[in-house]
């Protein structure tokens, strides 16, 4: 079996046996607080920390004072949806966003919107009228949730014109934007474009995590927010979490002090650059004309696009069948709806493996569209033969 479907980050280029011994130095050394009870918002070594990567997307200002460790981006996005949302009310999101925040936003029986996006992100033009097409209905919109680098499952960045009349809208309509960047520091080239929060200090909200820059297993993430949340996210955080976890605080700030984090961050990043070179080279040979894909500049994800008659869902058993797995693009839409779109994450496995994974891929897609009446069932260009097979 070959996945294409997790986007689990590559871990190889990890320091791993220094890291056991710093694991174990802070045990022996500082074991009394290492393994007890911390401070609901998270060490302030950690916190400085956070700041400081932050500036290097661009946020210059933040305070330690602002930033709450979490247990993950993903449970600082459940307080946040705690915080702001009642049953009913509205979220905006991307045409296609993180399946995770989904499940939140539905847990939290919240309505979500879709906003109209294209290969710069989300439309500006689009949003102002959506807010005031909902607002006008007397929908109670509480938050735009952005994913602006690399987003999970399109690949697509949200274009650098675009980020302040974004934040803009969203302020002009007393609407905070939740800006969620995992992946804004896995750029494969070019110049990093600034957090929305960099030039918006009081309407944005943003998260941040460490589980694609180091370790998703340690479950450490941070919010930094306006300062008239801090209190409300630390009582309602801390509700469910009490704290989050000293020891892997402890180890992520030994792994920022005490290593070259940047150099192993960027191994992992020309890692992913290969494969993502590996599964667009290998798309642009075997998918039939009719299939398009977005050409991610960071990140884990591409987001292909089959012929409108194809429902990707009833593709996922008979991929499984040939032995390759993928996410189908109805997992990622705010509103339940069939979709001819699918994710392809190409993190976690090598180039080699990649390339048979689409090929199998390509098979599925060909049937798919000959069944359902496409003109060219065959691959656009020679798909060659599947090196793992006879
Ligand atoms: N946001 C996005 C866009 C993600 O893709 C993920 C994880 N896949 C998360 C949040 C959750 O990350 P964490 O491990 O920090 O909870």
């Amino acid at each position: 079996m070959i996945s294409l479907a997790g986007g689990n980050p590559d871990l190889t280029s990890l320091p791993l046996t220094a890291l056991g011994k710093s694991a174990q130095a802070i045990i022996a050394q500082t074991g009394q607080s290492a393994l007890q009870y911390g401070a609901g918002q998270g060490t302030e070594e950690l916190r400085t920390q956070i700041c400081a990567l932050m500036a290097m997307e661009g946020i210059i200002d933040a305070s330690p004072d602002n930033v709450a460790v979490t247990i993950g981006s993903q449970s600082a996005l459940d307080t946040i949806t705690k915080i702001l949302c009642n049953p009913g009310d509205t979220i905006l999101t991307d045409e296609a966003t993180y399946m995770g925040a989904l499940g939140t936003f539905s847990g939290y029986q919240t309505d979500v919107q879709p906003v109209r996006t294209d290969g710069d992100g989300l439309i500006p033009e689009e949003l102002e009228l959506r807010i005031r097409a909902l607002q006008d209905a007397g929908k109670r919109i509480k938050f735009l949730y952005i994913i602006p680098n690399f987003n999970n499952p399109t690949g697509i960045t949200l274009a650098a014109r675009r980020r302040d009349r974004v934040a803009q809208i969203c302020r002009a309509a007393n609407i905070f934007v939740v800006e969620d960047n995992p992946y804004g520091l896995l750029r494969f080239g070019g110049e990093r474009l600034p957090a929305l929060r960099a030039t918006n200090r009081r309407g944005v909200i943003y998260l941040g995590s460490f589980s694609k820059i180091f370790s998703p297993g340690l479950r450490i993430g941070w919010a930094l927010l306006p300062p008239p949340l801090v209190q409300k996210f630390l009582i309602l955080g801390g509700s469910s979490t009490l704290c989050p976890p000293a020891l892997n605080q402890m180890l992520v700030s030994a792994y920022l002090r005490d290593f070259d984090w940047q150099a192993h961050l960027a191994a992992a990043v020309a890692t992913y650059q290969l494969r993502r070179d590996a599964m667009l080279a290998a798309l642009d040979r075997c998918m039939p004309a009719e299939v398009t894909w977005t050409k991610p500049e960071g990140g884990f994800f591409i987001w292909l696009t089959l012929p409108k008659s194809i429902d990707t869902h009833a593709l996922v058993h008979r991929a499984l069948d040939d032995n390759v797995a993928f996410f189908h693009g109805a997992a990622f839409l705010p509103v339940p709806q069939r979709s001819n779109q699918l994710r392809l994450a190409f993190s976690a496995i090598p180039a080699e493996t990649i390339a048979v994974g689409v090929q199998r891929l390509s098979r599925v897609i060909c049937d798919a569209i000959g069944m359902a009446g496409g003109n060219a069932a065959q691959p656009a260009r020679d798909a060659g033969t599947d090196p793992d097979e006879p």
